[in-house]
């Protein structure tokens, strides 16, 4: 059996970073390939960063994403319990058995003296760290002062010199210079563990293989290894996958737009193409492909199984290119069959109407409950399909097509040079063309094919006939090809529609 274990570990925050999501997704990738596990570990023991429900909401985006656990709070597990919270006893036995290797060490000092000590170091042009103060109290001392109830962290015992050298499965080894360690807090004065201390004890008894985390916890790489160490533990494997990057090359961040995965969501993206553009923003898996298949991109979540190398991950830092992003999502919604569409647009739609409805400046077309609702629904979801970019475009795009009468200003009838009168005209032969059409043949073929016959014979120009149909038929200068509108309109909305548009001239 594999033994390899990955665990993501997001704090609850109550949304799901869009960053986040590419080091789920790599870990479930991991997993996969190597037919390991993938664990969820809920990691809240800063309390401050509670939010309720959050949890909950977690776990669901994750299974909205198709990501599926094998252990978690959710579902149990051997290793649990899986919310950090939850393990306090542990924390508490593990920091004793620490103190007593003599990995760590008690410190009595106030926030005060800290706060004074670190504005001290700042006003000498020196880095903030702790003194070290309480590193070498007396044992008699440490102990009578923990009787009189005084409050105590627990630190992390540091070696004062040499290099530590750390490595990372994507990066090589890495150095630092043990002088520049601090001698960190392993344990709070509540009692509560740092992320610290929690996740190196929680990796090593939830036998994780592999680490894979963002870069931003480089710099914790030597703590944690120095504290494996110190427990005599072997650690695992680290991975850091490189930041997600804005275009200007920054941090993503919520004033340049959405960073839940949630916000993505609610806007109708959907979550093969999420994850489709999320796995390129660290992995290129055709790189070393010479057979002609370098350029593909598209890439189902099975497929990126197949695919996937660690060794093929990339160090360097991926740009979050929404363009990108909605060009998956406008694959994805063009390879979903119609019902499925209509599923999935159902709400937008329904928030589009609901908001017609109330401001009445739109009244509703009547007559589309049940049965003719769906069917009418689908034939204008099928109009858009192709352009959709994102699920929440539908209630724009098809607004015209639930609206009981359409408002725009008669000038936009009037193409190129033509007259008020002319326009009239053209319009009232297209009214009189279309009216011809017997119902049953009412089809997008027969209506251009009919219309289209009749300009030819005339020898006039295509657009003097068809723009002002489009825009009686929409109230737009861009939609979807009249003759399809009408179709999906059937023949006597049209017919009213031309018709109101004639009286506006
Ligand atoms: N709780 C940490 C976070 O939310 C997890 C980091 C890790 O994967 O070790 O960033």
């Amino acid at each position: 059996m594999s033994k390899v274990r990955v665990r993501f570990a997001p704090s609850p925050t109550g949304f799901l970073h869009i960053g986040s999501l590419r080091t789920v997704l790599f870990n479930y990738l991991i997993a996969k390939k190597e037919k390991g596990k993938l664990i969820l570990r809920i990691e809240d023991t800063d309390q401050k960063r509670e939010v309720a429900g959050a949890v909950a909401n977690l776990i669901e985006i994750l299974d909205w994403l198709g990501l599926k656990f094998d252990e978690g709070p959710d579902i149990g597990g051997k290793f649990g319990p899986y919310i950090q919270s939850q393990r306090l006893e542990i924390y508490k036995k593990y920091a004793a058995e620490l103190l007593k290797k003599g990995g760590a060490y008690y410190c009595f000092c106030s926030p005060e003296r800290l706060e004074k000590m670190r504005s001290d170091q700042q006003k000498d042009g020196e880095p903030p760290h702790y003194d070290r103060a309480c590193r070498d109290l007396p044992e008699k001392e440490v102990e009578k002062r923990l009787e009189a109830g005084e409050k105590a962290i627990l630190r992390q015992k540091m070696p004062l010199a040499g290099v530590i050298k750390v490595k990372d499965e994507l990066r090589g080894e890495i150095e630092f210079k043990a002088a520049d360690l601090e001698d960190q807090v392993l344990i709070k004065s509540d009692g509560m563990p740092t992320y610290q201390f929690a996740s190196v004890v929680d990796d090593h008894l939830m036998e994780i293989s592999h680490v894979l985390r963002g870069e931003e916890w480089i710099p914790s790489l030597p703590k944690n290894i120095l504290l494996y160490k110190a427990f005599g533990w072997t650690p695992p494997k680290f991975i850091h996958l490189p930041l997600t990057l804005n275009k200007e090359g920054g941090k993503l961040s919520k004033r340049q737009g959405d960073v839940a995965v949630e916000d993505y969501r609610a806007k109708g993206y959907l979550p093969e193409a999420l994850l489709n553009f999320s796995v390129l923003l660290g992995w290129s898996p055709y790189t070393k492909d010479i057979s002609g298949e370098s350029q593909k991109e598209i890439l189902s979540l099975e497929e990126m199984i197949k695919k996937f190398e660690i060794k093929d991950m990339r160090t360097s830092g991926g740009v979050f290119d929404l363009t990108k992003l909605d060009y998956f999502n406008g694959y994805y919604i063009r390879q979903k069959p119609l019902d499925e569409l209509a599923e999935l647009c159902l709400s937008y739609l329904e928030e589009a109407i609901k908001k017609a409805r109330k401001q009445e400046s739109t009244p509703l077309r009547q007559g589309f409950e049940g049965q003719a609702k769906t069917q009418y629904i689908k034939k204008v979801i099928a109009l858009e399909q192709e352009r959709l970019k994102k699920l929440s475009d539908i209630a724009e795009a098809t607004e015209f097509f639930f609206a009981d009468e359409l408002k725009y200003e008669p000038r936009l009838l009037i193409w190129k040079k033509l007259s008020a009168k002319e326009v009239k005209k053209n319009l009232e032969e297209v009214y009189e063309q279309l009216e011809k059409i017997p119902e049953k043949n009412w089809t997008n073929d027969s209506i251009e094919d009919g219309l289209i016959s009749y300009i030819k014979a005339k020898e006039v120009k295509v657009g003097d006939y068809l723009w002002p149909m489009r825009v009686a038929l929409t109230g737009r200068q861009a939609s979807p090809s009249p003759f399809d509108v009408a179709e999906v309109l059937g023949k006597e909305e049209s017919l009213k529609r031309i018709k109101f548009a004639i009286s506006s001239l």
